[in-house]
């Protein structure tokens, strides 16, 4: 855009540059009335993102502007898609009214004429940073995070903006990828020219990263002395937080939203869980994206959103503390245990606000009375929930720590109460949303107002009677304010200079007059009216003011109703799918009876099939399963099961399951081999590779690891002997609980020197030539892999399946008489089976075609000779 260039830009053109070059890479929303213009290249880009009309504005250096907008009262829907799109959104407000304008201009000496409305920038709308409703998920946290680095060690500072709730926590930098999978954050934030930072962050100037500022600010943003009371934070911690407040201020021009003490994250405070890990669980999103498919689609019974978003923190981050898993796991059972209870609970829960985000709105300065009639009922619940809660009996310990939270705010809400309409509305421009005999004063205007329409209503009444004109009314709209109109056939009695009526306005058909009387009762009207909204805007202030100063109590009631309504959608949830209490010990025994897949068990239902249920039992002196069995036979089924199992547990949730027993894990790993992953489209050998080696790595005695066809990503020898060499380091260095599925036959033998492993499958059954998946887990190595009547199952024709049947026939022969692959992995005869006719024709037939078919001028000798060894192999050895 050549627009910097322009040798004398317009007053307007040149406030719009200055504006731009401001909002840097966001795109800017320039107010112009009840629309957001946007120009240039900002046009372009969002007329393309919103599917909106592309239209030019003037001219600018010879060239029409291109120029696009949106109405001001729908903006939001526009601005989530172009969030959505990855984009950011400066907002320049007009910041005075056209007559302040005027009147600016005149102090300034310039014409009144020439006078443009001041703007600003009033705020930076970026993903990480929402507070809106309809901008946000209901049922999904959305984390900001800014990251410093400091002698090697990397801080992180999370907080989601919508609710306030701040993390700090460090990691080192090969940790990084696994702390960001776990916190999912919309948005990252980095100071400028750093390596670690993830793709698309946000840069900032690094002087905004210091500890020093990261502790000033904390403290006084909750006016405290030292920061000791929340916690013993590092350096890094601290200037990580620096950048996330210099940030957050930046994108809100100089206001903060809700910000709630920070609690500190210990680095060895759960189950470690990598990124590719994560992926391959499909913990809070299936591969393919979205919830449905993934395990929160499988578990979450939550009936408010905020229960949503605590569940989703829950899954994320398993714990490693008993105690707390226990407590956790009390409070589900509390509430299997009770069903009745349990139903009228999640009734109640089901109409309280999400008083969280309510909070966040006001604290942020967007709040509107509705927000404010939100945290009233909100409160009033939570206090009615405990009151009847703290009469029953036999409470699990979480359930008095959540019940204490619930209470303390009567004075806050009899006060909102008090103060607004039942049921006030989302502007707060219009007023109306004070309560009638709140405020008698207010009261004094609204009669006072109510008095004036009254007598203007009666007016009109007299004004027929004394006119003689039937159609005659008193009407209002925004430009005249309040007017009589006739038709006008009638005008001229009224035009009539002791008429006592005044000209304003002749219409098609019709004329506008005043009257003294119409003014004054119209004036009364303004003036009450202007005084009754800014009264109302004061109690409003007021009110805010309030809510701010129990900020943290509020927030802390929000969070106890969000750990109630997960505790008993878990209850909830096991109830539905008979699922049990987990035992948890420090030790390193698992022991899963009827373990099942909480997806593909609902997958089943849906389709009427029947999931079948398999145990899993590994112990100190055998905590290797090596798991075969034909494809779709439901091995890979079964390996995640007992990790969803594992994580579940460790969640503080009931489990799909007759029964578990599970020694806590410490880090838990997920693997699954590049050839099965392909679907992803991410995973290449490579990957593969890294993954396992930062198993190799990582993995401890306490670990549980399941590894899926890994090492099939790459030749036969290769991925065998990898996959051979990985199970025995499991085995024999990590000595960690392993489920390892292979198609590898050849592993069986490792059976023989590793004692900790056994050997598992999948049943199958050939039933008169169909292939019957048991979906059962035996224990033995597999007999046989049932490739090819899988292959006939997914219906690959007869003719191949043939074909295939013979090669396996010679591949299967030349194995025994070799000894097999284990026995020196010598050579497979693949290429003389593979080159073999079809198996109409005999070995000598098929010899005779393909040195008929030889070129031998175009041999070597040697590759002659070669060639000869190879015909000689393929022969049939004499029967004799
Ligand atoms: P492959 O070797 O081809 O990857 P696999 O042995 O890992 O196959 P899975 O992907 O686990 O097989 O399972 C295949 C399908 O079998 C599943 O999608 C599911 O429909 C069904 N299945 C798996 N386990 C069970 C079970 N325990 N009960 C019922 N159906 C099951």
């Amino acid at each position: 855009m050549a627009a910097r260039d322009d040798p004398k830009p317009t007053p307007m053109m040149a406030q719009y540059l200055r504006l731009r070059e401001e909002a840097g890479d966001a795109l800017l929303f320039y107010r112009m009335g009840d629309f957001f213009e946007l120009f240039f290249e900002d046009a372009r880009k969002a007329s393309h993102i919103l599917d909106i009309a592309l239209t030019t504005r003037g001219e600018h250096m010879g060239e029409p502007i291109p120029m696009c907008g949106v109405p001001v009262h729908s903006a939001e829907s526009y601005l989530a898609r172009l969030i959505k799109a990855g984009c950011r959104v400066a907002i320049a407000e007009q910041v005075e009214t056209p007559e302040e304008a005027k009147a600016r201009a005149k102090r300034e000496g310039t014409p009144a004429s020439k006078a443009l409305v001041g703007r600003a920038i009033v705020r930076l709308v970026t993903a990480g940073t929402l507070t809106e409703e309809a901008l946000l998920n209901p049922r999904r946290a959305n984390v900001l995070v800014a990251l410093a680095e400091l002698r090697g060690t990397i801080g992180i500072a999370s907080c989601d903006v919508s609710t306030g709730a701040m993390v700090l926590e460090e990691c080192a930098a090969d940790r990084l990828g696994a702390a960001l999978a776990r916190i999912s954050p919309s948005e990252v934030v980095v100071p400028e020219e750093w390596q670690h930072g993830p793709d698309g962050a946000i840069t900032r100037p690094r002087s905004t990263f210091t500890s020093d500022a990261g502790a000033d600010r904390l403290k006084a943003i909750h006016g405290i002395a030292t920061l000791d009371t929340f916690g013993d934070f590092s350096r890094a911690m601290l200037a990580a937080a620096a950048g996330l407040v210099a940030y957050l201020e930046h994108v809100g021009r100089g206001s903060l939203p809700l910000l709630l003490p920070p609690v500190l994250r210990a680095a060895e405070a759960g189950m470690a869980m990598d990124e590719a890990t994560r992926a391959s669980l499909e913990i809070l999103e299936a591969t393919g994206g979205g919830r449905a498919g993934s395990l929160i689609g499988a578990v979450d019974r939550c009936v408010t959103g905020a229960g949503a978003r605590l569940l989703a923190e829950d899954l994320s981050a398993p714990l490693l503390d008993i105690g707390a898993i226990e407590a956790r796991l009390a409070l589900v059972q509390f509430w299997r245990d009770r069903p009745i209870e349990r139903a009228r609970l999640r009734d109640i829960l089901r109409t309280i606000p999400d008083l969280g985000r309510a909070l966040g709105r006001v604290v942020a300065g967007r709040g509107s009375p509705r927000d404010l009639g939100q945290l009233r009922d909100g409160l009033t619940e939570a206090a009615r929930l405990h009151h009847w809660l703290a009469a029953a009996p036999d409470r699990p310990e979480l359930l008095d720590q959540v019940l204490e939270r619930l209470t303390g705010h009567g004075a806050l809400t009899d006060w909102l109460a008090r103060a607004l309409v039942p049921s006030p509305p989302t502007e707060r421009a219009a007023g109306g949303f004070i309560a009638d005999g709140y405020d008698p004063a207010l009261d004094a205007l609204r009669a006072s107002s109510g008095d004036a329409r009254r007598a203007i209503a009666a007016m009109e009444a007299r004004y027929r009677e004394e006119t003689g004109i039937a159609t005659l009314k008193i009407r209002h709209n925004g430009v005249l304010g309040y007017f009589i109109e006739v038709p006008a056939r009638h005008a001229d009695a009224l035009m009539a200079p002791d008429s006592g009526f005044t000209h304003r306005q002749t219409m098609a058909g019709a004329v506008r007059f005043n009257s003294l009387k119409l003014h004054e009762e119209a004036t009364r009207i303004a003036e009450a009216g202007g005084h009754a909204l800014a009264a109302e805007e004061a109690h409003f202030e007021e009110l805010v003011a309030a809510v701010i100063a129990a900020r943290e109590a509020i927030a802390a009631t929000a969070a106890a109703l969000a750990r109630l309504d997960v505790g008993a959608a878990n209850a909830e949830r096991a109830a539905e799918g008979d699922w049990c209490r987990p035992a948890l010990a420090e030790d390193t025994g698992l022991a899963i009876t009827g373990g099942r897949h909480p997806v593909v068990e609902a997958a089943l239902a849906r389709t009427g099939e029947r999931f079948v249920a398999n145990d899993c039992v590994l112990a100190e002196d055998n905590r290797l399963w090596l798991i075969g069995g034909p494809n779709m036979g439901g091995k890979s089924t079964f390996l995640r099961q007992n990790a969803l199992i594992v994580l579940l547990a460790q969640a503080g949730c009931f489990v799909p399951a007759a029964s578990a027993r599970i020694g806590l894990v410490d880090r838990l790993f997920s693997r699954v081999g590049a050839a099965d992953n392909l679907a992803r489209g991410r995973s290449t050998f490579m990957v593969e590779m890294i993954e396992t080696a930062a198993i190799l790595a990582q993995a401890t005695r306490r670990s549980f690891v399941i590894l899926d066809e890994v090492g099939r990503g790459t030749s036969t020898y290769d991925g065998l002997a990898l996959a051979w060499a990985v199970a025995e380091a499991v085995h024999s260095q990590i000595r960690c609980r392993c489920l390892f599925a292979t198609h590898y036959h050849e592993l069986a033998r490792l059976a023989e020197t590793c004692d900790a492993l056994s050997l598992h499958h999948v049943r199958a059954r050939e039933w008169q030539g169909d292939l019957v998946l048991l979906h059962e887990l035996a224990p033995g190595p597999a007999d046989r892999s049932y490739g090819l009547a899988v292959a006939r199952l997914a219906g690959v024709p007869a003719t191949v399946i043939e074909r295939a049947r013979a090669v396996l026939a010679k591949l299967e022969a030349t194995r025994e008489a070799t000894g097999g692959i284990a026995a020196g992995l010598g050579d497979l005869p693949l290429f003389a089976a593979m080159r073999a006719e079809p198996a109409s024709a005999s070995p000598e037939q098929q010899l005779a075609e393909t040195l008929r078919n030889t070129d031998l001028d175009a041999l070597t000798p040697r590759e002659a000779l070669d060639l000869l060894y190879e015909w000689k192999r393929t022969l049939p050895r004499s029967k004799g």
